[in-house]
């Protein structure tokens, strides 16, 4: 086809379309167009099979066609923008290859890295100092990095040639990473994409921020790689020039679900118990763990993210936590969430970073300057993330948790970038104790080392014991047995597919109202809890706060959601509160007093604890007094002790304590002293 032709036929499927549109745009100043191509297609399928072949040429008689109208203002520099490209021209981002070469093309993915908008220069004009010659020459054609400047003239005249004018474009890169629900354990591969004029303005800026998933559309140019030596490899960089940027959403991508799976959803929903019978399907291969399965459950059907007229933000997501002995099916529980999880990214904490954890601010190679990168946190933005071995981290990298956890978003100023990413994900991870194994004669909650402050955002945290247990033990070991012998033995009744499907559909459409006898059920226990301690002034415990109270009903929540309900009544109530305080049994219960206490998290020491450290400093000070001296035998504490109900026992354990925490120390053998 004629180039005259093209701009014709551009012209008139302007005219007849999107004219309106154009006078428009240049009215406001904005120098682009965005046509339709699945209305293109209709109007010349020869012109589209050419713009799709050499989609630059193609842009260039557009732009040509755009500048022939008589418009309200001048315009010089214009771009058509072209959006609905066919399903055909889509190509994975590992399947990029050569052959794609200059062939207009969409990819889909996340977007992993960005720099910062800079100005390039396009084109830049030279006089030659003998014949006063103009020479332009084209500089960003292909993205080298190099400035080139004209080698010769015709007048024959060779170098130092004297710069007139440079043309500058804003533009910026990406780089883009495959999504992961089109990878299977693959590692994720990326693309640079490079982004110019309008594609950079805030607006579209905002659209691609590390993290969120985007389809761009573009043709693939080469990049030479140019040496340290400064000449050139053989080798060549594929890079997308975009062409057009569109955000998706993740909920377009998840849910295909069709008519047919909508009905096996419904069906599962409406069963006797479809908490459990979900929970039983969820990691058939994994003997017992009964309660974490339905805690696991609850957790990727999620609570409702509720937005205050003031702008405070509560979160959603449940954040659960595994702390167990080895061996006991950790690591292989998330692994089989990561499958059925609507988005997720495992990683392990062994190695993490806190920047690969949020964001990091890198150098960028491919543009220059400073660029944006997401990690994993933001990267699994609204679907799960993912972390084996948490107690492996390093502590600051764990630190950078926090933020992520509760308010939702990673902020991150260095370099010259100051951003906020969302970071609406739900965290599960796993850990082991402290000392590798749980000893079962100590507390769980002294045996869990990680700092408070992040325990304390976990709504759910469950222990692992792996006691001999003659009859379990059987169990378990006949069932792990047989899966060996038969490794298709332990298939789950609703396919993974379904689970998933089932996990999109109730966290997109379903939003559950709490009901009153729900509010009712759940206040009850809260207070009862918080006042089981005895009257208000003897009471030395804490027994929850209002984090556990959160938790409640975000499990409630997703209690509900389970059955697609859009109430939350009395018996989602209840079926968190079970999982709470069953929670709350296994690691905060004091033995002694049969009191749930979680400060026991926190401060490591509890009530009875402290009852008895403060008993015991009242018998110290009083021994110093009626005895007149500094140093004190132990013997006559212990004595004065009995008669307060502390065993010999308990004083050597609190004494021990005392002197850790520097409040006491030892002369001598037998005696000790107050500091
Ligand atoms: P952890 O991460 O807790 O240290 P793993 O998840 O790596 O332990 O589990 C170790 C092995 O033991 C896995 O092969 C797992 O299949 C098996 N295993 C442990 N407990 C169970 C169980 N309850 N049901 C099935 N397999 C189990
Ligand atoms: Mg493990």
């Amino acid at each position: 086809m004629e180039v005259e032709e093209q701009i014709r036929l551009f012209r008139e499927f302007i005219e007849k379309n999107c004219y309106a549109e154009l006078l428009e745009n240049v009215r406001k100043g904005r120098a682009f167009l965005t046509l339709d191509f699945s209305e293109l297609i209709k109007f010349n399928t020869e012109l589209c099979e050419e713009v799709l072949e050499s989609p630059e040429e193609l842009l260039k008689a557009g732009e040509l066609a755009v500048k022939e109208f008589d418009l309200p203002q001048k315009i010089t520099k214009f771009a058509l923008r072209l959006k609905n490209l066919p399903e055909s021209q889509k190509v994975h981002i590992s399947d990029i290859r050569s052959k794609h070469l200059n062939k207009f093309i969409w990819v889909d993915g996340i977007v992993r890295q960005k720099s910062d908008v800079r100005p390039h220069v396009i084109a830049a004009k030279f006089e030659c100092p003998s014949c006063g010659n103009i020479i332009t020459v084209l500089q960003l054609d292909k993205l080298d990095k190099k400035y080139k400047e004209p080698s010769r003239c015709s007048c024959g005249r060779k170098g130092k040639f004297r710069e007139i004018s440079k043309e500058l474009v804003d533009g910026q890169g990406l780089v883009l990473e495959e999504a992961s629900d089109e990878l299977d354990g693959t590692q994720p591969k990326r693309i640079n994409v490079f982004l110019k004029d309008d594609l950079v303005s805030p607006i579209s800026e905002r659209r691609s921020s590390p993290g969120s998933r985007v389809k761009i559309a573009g043709w693939v140019t080469e990049v030479p790689i140019t040496l340290r030596t400064g000449g050139q490899a053989t080798k060549y960089d594929l890079i997308i020039e975009s062409n057009y940027v569109e955000p998706l959403q993740e909920e377009d991508i998840e849910t295909h679900i069709t008519p047919a799976e909508l009905e096996q959803i419904k069906e599962i929903a409406a069963g006797e118990n479809p908490l459990l019978t979900l929970a039983n399907n969820i990691a058939p291969s994994i003997y017992g763990h009964d309660k974490i399965k339905e805690a696991l459950v609850l957790q990727l059907a999620g609570g409702s993210r509720k937005v205050r007229p003031d702008g405070t933000v509560t979160r959603g997501d449940l954040h659960l936590l595994l702390i167990g002995d080895p061996g006991s099916a950790k690591s292989q529980l998330l692994k089989r969430i990561s499958k059925v999880a609507p988005k997720a990214r495992f990683t392990s904490g062994k190695g993490a970073t806190a920047a690969g954890l949020t964001a990091s601010v890198v150098k960028d190679e491919f543009l220059g300057g400073w660029s944006l990168e997401a990690g994993t946190l933001v990267l699994a933005n609204r679907g799960f993330a993912i972390i084996d071995e948490m107690d492996k981290m390093g502590k600051e990298d764990r630190s950078a948790l926090h933020e992520g956890m509760e308010q939702q978003q990673i902020s991150i100023s260095k370099a010259n970038i100051q951003a906020t990413l969302r970071c609406e994900t739900t965290i599960i991870a796993a850990a082991n104790p402290k000392f590798g194994r749980f000893d079962p004669y100590d507390l769980i909650a002294n045996q869990i080392d990680l700092p408070p402050t992040l325990l304390n955002r976990f709504d759910l945290i469950f222990p692992i014991k792996d006691l001999p247990n003659r009859e379990k033990d059987e169990q378990v070991a006949s069932f792990i047995l047989k899966m060996h012998q038969d490794p298709t033995a332990a298939v789950s009744a609703i396919s993974t597919g379904l689970l998933k499907k089932y996990f999109a559909y109730v966290r997109q459409k379903i939003e559950p109202k709490i009901t009153d006898q729900a509010i009712e059920e759940l206040k009850e226990y809260y207070i009862g809890m918080r006042n089981s301690g005895g009257d208000e002034t003897s009471r030395k415990s804490i027994p929850i706060t209002a984090r556990q109270l959160e938790a409640l009903i975000r499990l409630s929540e997703a209690s509900a959601r389970i059955r697609l309900s859009s109430t939350v009544t009395k018996q989602d109530a209840q079926k968190a509160i079970e999982l709470i305080d069953y929670c709350l049994n296994q690691i905060a219960k004091d033995s002694e007093t049969g009191q749930i206490d979680i400060d026991r998290l926190s401060s490591r020491i509890t009530a009875t604890q402290r009852s008895s450290i403060s008993i015991l400093k009242e018998i110290i000070n009083g021994l110093e007094e009626q005895m007149g001296v500094k140093v004190i035998p132990v013997e006559n504490i212990i004595e004065a002790a009995k008669g307060k109900n502390i065993t010999e026992e308990q004083v050597n354990d609190v004494l021990e304590k005392l002197r850790r925490s520097g409040d006491v120390f030892e002369p001598r053998k037998g005696f000790i002293q107050k500091l």
